[in-house]
């Protein structure tokens, strides 16, 4: 029989800190970031105005994952603030997604048949720059007691949602006790079977899989989803194995999706390790993303072509179940669009 993977002991992970101190003590200077990876200073006034856009934001133990002195890191570039950022590029807005006109009612998201989107948490622990809510008015506060009695109003007078999706912001930047009682309503509510989390946070802080959080999603009757986000092999230690390993071990169904980004993970060599990397940790790729045209981020962008090619080598190389699905999100459509 498998043995189930125990939490590593604190002192193991050279940390005693707790998830909410690790949150709250993330790099958030430029200079501080290049100081830590020993990176050449040229770059850093610009990286300090692209941060007058959109703050850089990294978990100290995310820049551990880091190589010295490599501006290639693919770590490194989905957080590095760049001057090319501030560039005009044609066709990349501030919201490609339209969700600022699709929100019935705040913090709630009802774009697809059966699912609807609830954002429990405006701050995320990493800023990724190539994130298509860049530029979303979002605070770092969680939905007020009366915002979160409108959304549970909402799915309730409406029978055909049949799942829920925990988003954010990233949802598990809110506490144990607030998503926990929130799964309780949500489970009062009969026609909804399904509970989702949308987070990084297993990836980026993965002490934030606590077990007071496996016991809210564990002990409630929903059918559980955990689908985390993590775009290249590296993002990967023993810790971020051990947590996708307690989340799979405890039941639930732990998919992964990343977003194709140039430099970072546009190549087969780098998808098929990410696959592997996942599937050792008991998770499965369910989307790669198309980049959203975001402003700010169309250094990021790969062809579609390009994208296209890049599946045809994984499904060479991999079984079906380790090729993620290939989508890009068009404004109106009813569902995530396949390539
Ligand atoms: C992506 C998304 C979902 C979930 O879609 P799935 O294809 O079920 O993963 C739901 N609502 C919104 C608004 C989304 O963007
Ligand atoms: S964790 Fe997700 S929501 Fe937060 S900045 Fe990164 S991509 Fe955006």
């Amino acid at each position: 029989m498998k043995t189930l993977t125990p939490a590593i002991p604190q002192a193991e992970l050279h940390t005693t800190e707790s998830w909410q101190q690790t949150l709250a003590n993330v790099v958030r200077q430029p200079d501080e970031l290049f100081s830590l990876l020993k990176l050449d200073k040229t770059t850093l006034p610009a990286a300090i105005a692209a941060c007058k856009d959109f703050p850089l934001r990294v978990p100290r133990s995310f820049v551990a994952r880091m190589k010295t002195g490599c501006v290639d890191d693919p770590l490194l570039k989905q957080v590095l603030p760049l001057g090319a950022e501030l560039d005009y590029q044609p066709g990349f807005t501030d919201d490609p997604l339209g969700e600022l006109d699709s929100n019935p009612i705040p913090g709630l998201i009802h774009k697809y048949h059966g699912r609807v989107l609830l954002i429990v948490s405006g701050g995320c622990a990493i800023n990724c720059r190539y994130c298509f809510r860049r530029h979303f008015p979002y605070q770092d506060n969680n939905p007020s007691r009366a915002e979160r009695q409108q959304m549970l109003d909402y799915l309730r007078s409406d029978p055909s949602i049949q799942e829920v999706i925990f988003s954010g912001g990233d949802p598990l930047a809110a506490s144990d006790q607030l998503l926990s009682e929130l799964v309780r309503d949500i489970a009062a509510i009969p026609h909804i079977t399904t509970l989702r989390v949308h987070s990084r946070m297993p990836i980026v802080i993965p002490q934030r899989i606590t077990e007071q959080c496996l016991q809210w999603l564990t002990d409630t009757r929903l059918n559980t989803v955990m689908v985390v986000h993590c775009n290249h092999a590296n993002e990967i230690d023993d810790h971020v194995h051990q947590s996708l390993r307690q989340l799979n071990e405890a039941g639930i169904t732990v998919l992964n999706q990343a977003v194709l980004l140039a430099g970072v993970n546009d190549d087969a060599e780098s998808l098929i390790a990410l696959s592997k990397a996942l599937f050792t940790a008991g998770t499965l790729p369910y989307y790669l993303h198309s980049l959203d045209k975001v402003k700010g981020a169309a250094h990021f962008q790969v062809t579609e072509p390009r994208a296209k090619a890049l599946i045809d080598q994984l499904l060479n190389q991999l079984p079906g179940y380790l090729v993620p699905k290939l989508v890009k999100e068009v404004a109106g459509a009813g569902s995530k669009t396949p390539i």
